[in-house]
């Protein structure tokens, strides 16, 4: 079957949705440094400036950077999803052209390569 507006727009439906919550995460553990393109930062917070505010500081810092970079990762991949559906040019590989499989968008809206691709 082929990708019709119907099964887009439900698809973007599900991208947007997507989007919201990973910005609601971001938010908590970073401050946005272009939100368009979705380009955040994990924050630093200052606790306080004894030895054991600093620590934490550190530690917390250290817990979020890797979450932070996946969740942006993903809402950036969003974006492009997003932008593909604009342009008209979603549900193509980016590698070989050809349609991709739509079992595969409904499981991930935001793949951007057939499977063989993958
Ligand atoms: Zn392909």
């Amino acid at each position: 079957m082929a990708l019709n507006q119907k099964v887009i727009n439900e698809l973007k439906e599900n991208l947007l949705s997507e989007k919201k919550q990973l910005e609601e995460s971001l938010g908590k553990i970073a401050r946005p440094v272009n939100v368009a393109e979705g380009d955040y930062e994990t924050r630093f917070d200052e606790l306080g400036t004894d030895r054991d505010d600093n620590a934490t500081e550190v530690e917390q810092y250290t817990d979020n950077l890797p979450i932070e970079v996946s969740l942006e990762k993903r809402l950036q991949d969003i974006i492009e999803a997003l932008e593909r559906i604009e342009k008209g040019t979603y549900g193509f590989c980016e590698n070989c052209q050809q349609e991709i499989n739509i079992e595969r968008l409904r499981a991930n809206p935001a793949a951007s390569t057939c499977i063989k691709c993958a």
